[in-house]
């Protein structure tokens, strides 16, 4: 059933055949063939689809920017009869990655800046980024963190890893750790043991977060034995990254099943790219196929301004367009938060289409993805007054709130940037 909408695959259509000439069921299926036969040069990428002398220049170009890799698997799933096959365009490069946008650049998003030690960012109070490795299985062409990924090749060392561990350990506030990379299945299971035991180890340290493109690209990597490493250390979440309803194949949902079976919760992070998921109906079918594979769609990225990915980009509108057509739609459990990362280390931010048309102190005017207007009665004034909350008894203007929330607690009456013009003026004013 999942291979019905998905061109040359499931079993491989190439394998045994083509490119990989007599190879065995057991190599295709080992995840160390698979990374051991990627494809990463043009003549290896030659043997596999048909490009014609501009397009293989082009890659020829590219490969002086940045990396290219391919696992076999993955790209057994390309449609070679379609130029603009999903599958292709995440995994070839094309000219279009060698121009530069005016907004691009290395790290837009701050995380090398927001890190106290190399390899891990800490950007919001409660949760950090941990980097285990720069390697990928495949070089997605819309990486966003394409300055990292693949640049070194090798795992990091012993002292490097235990550096961002004591981070962990002398930070009490970090309840929530995400081990990314690179791919963080990119690593051994020994290695992977080794820090999901010391993260379990920290008191603070509630939940632990893989993130990982493997199950789509690299299914093979998600063993018996890793599952059975992994199941000891729950609460261990997977965050896996599927584009489009292609990739859902029999491997790849195998891939999740396991994960599931072994108490792994998964979500699915999907980037929202031109040409290839930025249609209504093509975004649907992927989140419905995701929840059928035990997956819930957790976040939908509006691209970010990394180099070279400008030809990815749409408009925000598209993303607000899609969201439209799920919520209210379909299952509640069908709709990712579409987000933009805001470049300068803001950090995710939710965007969405507005259904709150107007309020007053008694009215809330809504409107539903029908487009019925409706009004909610706000409960009688007064109900919330007094310095205690009714709910958990505390006063919250003594619980230590940040950002906005503090302005809602009364902690704060304004938030200010620290070089505001208005404040400067006001500074540099004669007494
Ligand atoms: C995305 C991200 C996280 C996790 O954010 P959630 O919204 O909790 O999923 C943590 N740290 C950094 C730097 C991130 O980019």
């Amino acid at each position: 059933m999942w291979s019905e909408s998905v061109p040359g695959l499931a079993t491989g259509s190439h394998r045994g055949s083509g490119a990989w000439p007599g190879i065995t069921v057991a190599e295709w299926d080992d995840w160390r063939w698979q990374v051991s036969n990627r494809i990463s040069s043009i003549e290896q990428l030659a043997k596999v689809v048909h490009l014609s002398p501009a397009a293989l220049l082009d890659v020829e170009e590219c490969l002086k920017i940045f990396r290219m890799a391919i696992t076999p698997y993955y790209a057994s799933l390309i449609d070679l009869q379609d130029p603009r096959c999903p599958i292709r365009q995440q995994a070839i490069p094309t000219r279009a990655e060698v121009s530069q946008g005016q907004d691009d650049s290395l790290d837009p998003l701050f995380e090398d800046t927001d890190s106290p030690v190399p390899g891990l960012t800490h950007r919001y109070p409660d949760r950090v980024l941990f980097i285990v490795t720069d390697q990928c299985s495949m070089y997605c062409r819309h990486c966003t963190r394409r300055r990292l990924a693949g640049q070194t090749d090798h795992a990091p060392t012993r002292a490097e890893l235990e550096a961002r561990l004591d981070y962990v350990r002398r930070t009490p506030r970090i309840r929530d750790v995400v081990l990314s990379g690179g791919d963080a299945l990119l690593v051994s299971d020994a290695l992977l043991d080794h820090l999901l035991r010391e993260l379990r180890s920290i008191p603070h340290v509630e939940i632990i977060r893989l993130a990982t493109r493997t199950p789509v690209v690299l299914p093979q990597r998600i063993t018996a034995e890793f599952c059975r490493m992994v199941r000891k250390h729950h609460p261990v979440y997977v965050n896996t990254h599927f584009n489009h309803p292609s990739e859902l194949t029999r491997e790849a949902v195998g891939a999740c099943e396991r994960l599931a079976d072994a108490g792994v919760p998964l979500g699915n992070q999907t980037v929202l790219l031109r040409g290839v998921n930025d249609c209504p109906h093509v975004m649907r079918r992927l989140m419905h196929g995701l929840l059928k594979a035990r997956v819930r769609p957790y976040y939908l990225y509006q691209c970010d301004l990394s180099r070279g990915i400008q030809h990815f980009r749409t408009p925000t509108s598209r993303g607000i367009e899609i969201i439209e057509h799920l919520r209210g739609h379909t299952s509640g459990l069908a709709v990712p938060a579409y987000c933009i990362d805001g470049p300068g280390g803001a950090g995710k931010i939710p965007l969405g289409p507005e259904y709150v048309l107007s309020r007053s102190p008694e009215y809330l005017v809504l409107r539903n993805y029908e487009g019925a207007i409706t009004a909610y009665r706000e409960p009688p004034s007064g109900a919330l007054a007094g310095d205690k909350c009714d709910t958990c008894g505390e006063p919250h203007d003594r619980q230590p709130s940040l950002g906005v929330a503090a302005v809602l607690d009364g902690q704060r009456t304004s938030l200010e940037p620290a070089e505001m013009e208005r404040k400067l003026r006001r500074r540099r004013r004669p007494e």
